[in-house]
Order: structure tokens, then sequence, then C-alpha cells
């Protein structure tokens, strides 16, 4: 699968609902299990919507892993199809985050967008099950850059705080401080 990166238009489009009579076909099947793929062995983040692979449909795909400056997060995969935020808990907060398509890889640039902690979220699964489930901390957090790709939305236009642009490298290694902190 390629990547597809800022620029290009399929990124900006409102992307097409999926027929849930459609999501157990073969069609939708594939295109699950290969976003997965992708995402989990290249190693390229959290989260594929497919617009980013060149496919204007509403599914998106969630990879959560441990990772160095992320050692406490629980691992879980879902696949999210059609979603709609129906509820948002709270005030935003700042948190930071990078978009796969702003870059190849540990060029892509990180910077604090404003997001709800706890969201309430409706959704297809990959069985065509009808979902509707709260979902915090950086779940929520992945599921809302995510939707905001299926509405044509990239993290850059709802950056706020221009002066928290960071590379990849600066942002591991603020992460890492952080997490140091927090453990101190
Ligand atoms: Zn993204």
């Amino acid at each position: 699968m390629t990547i597809t990166e800022f620029g290009n238009p399929i990124l900006r489009r409102e992307a097409i609902r999926i027929d849930t009579a459609e999501i157990l076909g073969t069609e939708i099947q594939t295109l699950i299990n290969d976003m997965l793929e992708t995402l989990i062995t290249k190693k390229l983040g959290v989260g594929l919507a497919a617009p980013q692979v060149g496919i204007s449909k509403a599914l998106s795909v969630i990879a959560i892993r441990k990772s160095e400056h992320r050692p406490n997060v629980k691992a879980r995969d879902l696949v999210i199809i059609n979603p709609e935020i129906t509820e948002t808990v709270g005030r935003r907060v700042q948190l930071y985050e990078g978009c796969i398509s702003g870059g190849p890889g540990k060029a892509s640039l990180f910077a604090k967008v404003p997001r709800y902690k706890r969201i309430r979220l409706q959704y297809y699964d990959e069985k065509g099950i009808k979902q509707h489930e709260y979902f915090e901390g950086l779940l929520a957090h992945v599921i809302q850059h995510e939707v905001d790709h299926l509405e044509g939305i990239l993290f850059v236009d709802k950056v706020r705080d221009t002066k928290s642009y960071m590379t990849h490298k600066e942002y591991v290694a603020y992460a890492k401080a952080k997490l140091a902190r927090k453990h101190a």
C-alpha cells in the first residue's frame, strides 16, 4: 500500500460512507487486513485512515502498541467504519500528535492539537456490528484524529500553538523526558 501525503486532494475529500451490507464482503475485508498489516508491520504509527492509502471510504484502523515512550498503554486493535462522535466529555486539552501522511516515517512533524480526553463513538466494527462505546486516553485521542481524516481534516488545521511544532526525533525525546518526570 502506498501512503498518500499532505497535498494529495484525496486527503481533503469527505470519505464516502460504506454500505453496511458490504462490510463482510471481500473488498472491505481485504482492505481492513491490508491496512492493519501496513500499519503494524511497517510500524507507521497508531492509526491509518482509508484515504491515506488512496481509498475514499469512511474506514480507519487503529493499532495501539507499547513503545519506548508509551510503555504503559494497553495494546488494542480497532476498526472503525462510518464513525461518528456522538458525545464529548469536558474541555479539550492540548495533546501532541503527528500524521503518517505528514512526511515519511521519522521525517514527520508533531504539534499540539486540542482534543477531548473522553468521547463516545458510534461506529460499525469489522464484523459489521454497530457499536456505541466510550473511549478515553490515547484511544480517544487517536480516534479524533482518524474521524477528522474521514472528513477531509488534517491535524495541522487544528494546531493553535504553532510554536509547538517539532520533528519526530524531538517529539520522542520530549515524550521520554515527560515520562521520566512522571516517574521521578
Ligand atoms: Zn493522520
